[in-house]
């Protein structure tokens, strides 16, 4: 589904055991490792002040520590990429791709230790990070390709006779490429081939909260053929060393991936900061519904709701929040949906047999356990599962379903396994739709209908960039589903699609009277 010119990143088939052993067979060879991070600046780790890393499913379970960077490694890093960039800039795409590519290779080299990493740094699932270390894959050799497309060589324009006129399109500058924790591993790294390969020169901050991921890339970048000065690496707080680059005169550019609250921040340190008018590219929340009507099959509703609500702690940007229900049909799904629920298992990640971990920390665990306790109280519970006793340790939120009126007692998106349920009737379909619009977000869209033209009018009329129909709507594939929404929901570009390199350019044209 690729095309001849990409490789397919490689899963692991649990059910084929001579694939499965060794898997595991490496990953347990992770399961104590220590490491130690910080920031990466001209290829040279820094040192400093550490802080411990504490697992999120077990806060006992030590998993390393990191240095955060300090003024003076901030300013190396600026300075150096700012210096590197006409280097870059200049440097053909095809060795700019290569470079990529060859990192792709490296993480599948490598994936036993950044799947133990993601689940223990980042509380995720065993098959959360399979999936991960494969989308960190896929960007890599999507983005190469697309990059040797696009900037092989200028496009040829029409002109009068005896002139040429030519497009060309060039890196920006220095790119600032911020992520989030909840994909520690393809977020990052997809930001950062992006930028590369469109030949800008990049300062990543990961997420305070998923440092040693980011920081085992960046290695993995430098030995790949990244030029140490091209990619500098600086763990923080957003509000030290993410407030302080944004601010930054010489960057040419953000890419953003978080929050909604901090996309706009971000533009308002962006307007206010001396220095050219630069672009940010946002991806961030949502409030993402599921439309059910009558004529759907309960048990695969179940399914994809069940999917796409708990799995990852429901810390997924376009993880199910609110599900309408045709009042024929939502009984029936309340009842089985409530079963399923109560097959969740909920406990330590690095079981394979875990449906539900941790979310990230502790504050996540407190403002979700303050909605929930809010929620219950304003709407009716349908289910709220107990937590194993050996979750005591961890930051565990119990996955729960709730019943309310209307999406617009949901002031804000809500990070974690909670699921709003709303019963609606066929004649209110069109109120359904305007309701879901009024959110302002427009991440993610669900569907399930046996009717067609049903199905098909509610996917055009929602304002969101992903619609699913008749699946859960999650997992996003690269080059299959480019990935981002619109309004609250990001500045609209399409990560893991073929004009998401475009954001990441200047053009320029040449009109040569020969
Ligand atoms: P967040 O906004 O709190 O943090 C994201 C990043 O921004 C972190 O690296 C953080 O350190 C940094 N940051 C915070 N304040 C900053 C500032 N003032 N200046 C510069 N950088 C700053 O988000 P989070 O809690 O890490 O991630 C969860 C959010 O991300 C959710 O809202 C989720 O929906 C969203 N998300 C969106 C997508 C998407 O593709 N649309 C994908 C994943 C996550």
């Amino acid at each position: 589904i690729f095309g001849a010119e990409r490789k397919n990143s490689k899963g692991i088939n649990m059910n084929i055991i001579s694939e499965s052993e060794p898997f595991f067979a490496a990953l347990d060879k992770f399961k104590e490792q220590q490491w130690s991070a910080g920031p990466i600046v001209d290829g040279e780790t820094l040192s400093g002040d550490t802080v411990e890393v504490k697992s999120p499913y077990d806060t006992t379970k030590i998993v390393g520590k990191v240095a955060f960077a300090n003024n003076q490694a901030i300013e190396q890093a600026l300075a150096s990429a700012h210096n590197a960039f006409g280097s870059w800039c200049s440097t053909p795409v095809e060795v700019r791709a290569n470079a990529l590519q060859k990192l792709a290779d490296l993480l599948e080299e490598n994936r036993e230790e950044l799947i133990a990493l993601c689940t223990r740094e980042a509380g995720k699932s065993i098959q959360d990070g399979i999936d991960e270390v494969r989308e960190a894959v896929d960007f890599c050799r999507y983005y190469a390709v697309q990059a040797k497309k696009m900037m092989g060589k200028p496009e040829l324009l029409p002109g009068p006779t005896g002139e040429l006129n030519e497009l060309f399109l060039q890196g920006r500058g220095v790119f600032v490429c911020i992520s989030p924790w909840n994909f520690p591993l393809a977020i990052f790294l997809g930001q950062v081939a992006a930028a590369l390969a469109a030949g800008n020169t990049v300062v990543a901050k990961p997420a305070e909260q998923t440092s040693i991921v980011g920081y085992r890339a960046v290695q993995l970048a430098h030995e790949a053929g990244i030029p140490a000065e091209a990619l500098q690496f600086l763990p923080g707080t957003g509000a030290t060393v993410g407030a302080t680059i944004t601010a930054d005169e010489r960057i040419g550019g953000v890419c953003f991936t978080g929050s909604t609250v901090t996309a706009k921040r971000i533009n308002l340190t962006l307007a206010q900061r001396d220095g050219a008018i630069i672009p940010l590219i946002a991806e961030t929340g949502g409030q993402n519904a599921m439309v059910v009507d009558s004529t759907s099959q309960p048990e695969q509703v179940v399914n994809d709701v069940v999917s796409s609500s708990f799995t990852s702690a429901g810390q997924r940007c376009s993880a199910l929040r609110v599900l309408y229900l045709q009042e024929d049909i939502a009984e029936r799904v309340i009842d089985v949906m409530k079963g399923a629920m109560d097959e969740l298992t909920i406990g330590n990640p690095s079981s394979v047999k875990t449906d539900v971990g941790p979310v990230i920390d502790a504050t996540a665990k407190a403002n979700l356990n303050a909605h929930i306790d809010h929620i219950k109280q304003v709407g009716r519970l349908i289910n709220q599962r107990e937590l194993p006793a050996d979750t005591e340790n961890g930051h565990f939120v119990a996955p729960t379903a709730v019943e309310i009126d209307s999406i617009k007692v949901l002031e804000k998106e809500h990070f974690g396994p909670i699921l709003h349920v709303i019963r609606y009737k066929a004649a209110d379909l069109p109120k359904v739709i305007d309701d879901i619009n009024s959110t302002g977000f427009g991440l993610t869209l669900g569907i399930h209908s046996r009717n067609e033209g049903h199905a098909l009018e509610v996917a055009d009329k929602v304002n969101v960039g992903n619609v699913y129909i008749n699946r859960n709507q999650i997992g996003a594939v690269v080059g299959v589903q480019p990935f981002g929404g619109q309004g609250l929901s990001g500045t609209g570009p399409k990560a893991g699609g073929p004009h998401y390199l475009s954001r990441f350019v200047t053009e320029k044209t040449r009109t040569n009277n020969i």
